[in-house]
């Protein structure tokens, strides 16, 4: 028997890479420049993130007096698919603070540095993340949800609608949303994002609602023109375990 992670990595390779062969909007190859420490990223993601949902369980646990019953047997008793909108509003509206936090403080975005490296854009691109980044934005977007008091059920909706979407947001894909563009991410919104221009990649902060930089007054999603040229001038190293090492060394070199 498979074990579920290597099942969901053949299931998402599945889908994703003839979609990308068929949609593509840059011509590349699959085993691209950084696929094998992408690839490193999928498997250790998948642990990483266990221990974010145990440690927002430990947060609540130690935080009981903060609960508000009343409050969360109102947001329980609501319809999965009213909860599933709310959590998209609230979570994607938690993360654009903390990823605008991930851009602007410096010590921060020596980790985030690390998944605006790609210089490839495709599905796996989107796992790309410092394990300490996973584990800060999953409690910046997790614990809101715990804490008002969602169901199971909409929570599984809405972790798999999320993970749905950032391996979306992330692939090489060329297809038109109209008007859903401000209400779901799409590759057109998120690839600027990931943008070489410098100031680019300070635009696009939320990853599932597009209208929270309309409102934010970040937004920035040409309608005729996609990116060119992904990455940052940073160095970063190309490999998984040079790439986690990075932020601290940076850090210790900074305080000498
Ligand atoms: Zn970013
Ligand atoms: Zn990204």
């Amino acid at each position: 028997m498979l074990p579920e992670i290597v099942k969901g990595f053949v299931v998402l390779a599945g889908i994703f890479i003839p979609l990308e062969r068929i949609l593509f909007l840059h011509k590349q190859k699959i085993f691209r420049l950084g696929w094998a420490t992408d690839a490193t990223y999928f498997f250790t993601g998948h642990f990483i993130g266990r221990s974010g949902a145990l440690v927002v369980t430990v947060i609540l646990s130690l935080m009981t007096n903060l609960l508000n019953p009343e409050l969360q047997s109102k947001v329980a008793s609501q319809p999965v698919w009213l909860q599933f909108v709310e959590a998209i509003v609230i979570s994607d509206m938690a993360y654009y603070i903390a990823h605008r936090l991930l851009h602007e403080v410096p010590w921060l975005w020596q980790f985030h540095a690390v998944h605006h490296s790609s210089e490839h854009m495709d599905w796996l691109a989107a796992v790309r993340v410092h394990p300490c980044e996973q584990i800060f934005t999953q409690i910046c977007k997790i614990m809101p949800l715990y804490w008002l008091g969602f169901t199971k059920e909409s929570l599984v909706v809405y972790a798999l609608y999320s993970a749905a979407i950032a391996f979306l947001i992330h692939s090489n894909i060329k297809l038109k949303f109209g008007i859903l563009k401000w209400f779901v991410a799409t590759p057109q919104f998120h690839h600027w994002h990931h943008s070489k221009i410098p100031g680019i990649n300070n635009k696009n902060f939320a990853v599932q609602l597009p209208l929270l930089d309309l409102l934010f007054g970040t937004i920035y999603m040409p309608a005729k023109k996609m990116p060119h040229k992904y990455g940052i001038s940073d160095s970063i190293p190309a490999g998984y375990v040079g790439q986690i090492f990075y932020p601290f060394s940076r850090m210790i070199k900074n305080a000498r």
